[in-house]
């Protein structure tokens, strides 16, 4: 082969390297922006391709790099290929959970975590105005918050036990991994208190923590009545923590879509099962949820960087 030729086919190959490069990589008008939240004015919260959240003042530039990433400066820092970005975000997240946890249980007050999978802020909002969580609606409203993403149970639930985004849990998707970072269980193991978790048939995450299963025993379609039976039976004499997951409204909403009268239903009654789980109860509540749902063609889903997969309530009830 001449010299010539070798050259020429080095120039070649690398044109059509860049045009891949160019024509594969993100497009900065893709780049999700939520807008209108409610939250802080000139502040934004920038999800990043490693699973992390951050938040920033001021966005100075977003740019293309000369690969084709996009590229977000945000004053100290910058961001390669984010996820997207909330425009005037909740002040709160799912990673402050933690937070009212530890505090409570400083305090010498035991705590119940009641954790509504599926409902995101938009759908309680909603569900409230339209009637169908009463109970719910009659506690002081819950405080908007962010979840993680991808808006998915397991690496939300990740986040919400521990305090920390997917970065640090290492919970990206719904392989069932060891969490990397330690669990509000863990901290409270370490404080001489006891935890336990009530879930359906299937333990979502890979920790430490006595976990009750539950299965349809009396097979109509859901397990919830089951896991609200055990709740019952443990606050009789409750742990320090006692978290209590249930999964019917995303269920249904998943099948018939999140506003459906069949998912609505079924809040309804998980709203029944709260009040009388708190009724009695004398700590410490957190009434909250993973991610929310949006519509789609048939039924619901999530996992999307959309404001309704995004956003959850954080309820409280006797924390002072
Ligand atoms: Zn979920
Ligand atoms: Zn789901």
């Amino acid at each position: 082969m001449s010299k010539k030729i070798l050259v020429f086919s080095i120039i070649a190959i690398i044109i059509i390297g860049f045009v891949i490069i160019y024509f594969t990589g993100q497009n900065a008008a893709d780049l999700p922006i939520i807008t209108d939240t409610g939250g802080a004015p000139h502040s934004f919260a920038i999800y990043t391709e490693d699973g992390d959240v951050l938040y920033t003042k001021n966005i100075d530039k977003i740019r293309k790099s000369i690969l084709n990433n996009i590229v977000i400066e945000a004053g100290s820092f910058t961001v390669t290929n984010p996820i997207g970005i909330i425009e005037a975000p909740p002040s709160k997240s799912i990673t402050d959970i933690k937070q009212y946890v530890l505090s409570s249980i400083d305090k010498e007050n035991k705590v119940l975590i009641i954790y509504i999978d599926g409902l995101g802020y938009e759908l309680y909002e909603r569900a409230m105005e339209e009637g169908n969580i009463p109970y719910m609606a009659s506690l002081d409203k819950g405080i908007k918050a962010l979840t993680v993403y991808p808006p998915i149970t397991d690496v939300a639930f990740a986040s919400m036990v521990t305090g920390e985004t997917p970065k640090y849990t290492g919970i990206h998707n719904r392989e069932k991994r060891p969490l990397l970072a330690p669990t509000i269980f863990d901290m409270a193991y370490e404080k001489g208190k006891t935890s336990k978790v009530i879930e359906g048939n299937i333990r979502i995450l890979t920790c430490d923590v006595e976990t009750i299963l539950n299965i349809d025993e009396n097979k109509n379609g859901t397990i919830d009545d089951e896991i609200y039976r055990s709740a019952m039976t443990e606050l009789k004499a409750p742990p320090n923590i006692l978290l209590v997951h249930f999964h019917s409204y995303d269920d249904m909403g998943h099948k018939y879509g999140p506003s459906s009268k069949e998912a609505l239903e079924q809040l309804r009654i998980l709203d029944s099962y709260v009040e009388s789980m708190v009724k009695d109860y004398t700590g410490d509540i957190i009434i909250t949820s993973d991610h929310g749902m949006h519509d789609v063609e048939d039924g619901g889903n999530h996992g999307d960087f959309l404001s309704l997969d995004l956003f959850i309530p954080i309820i409280l009830k006797n924390h002072k």
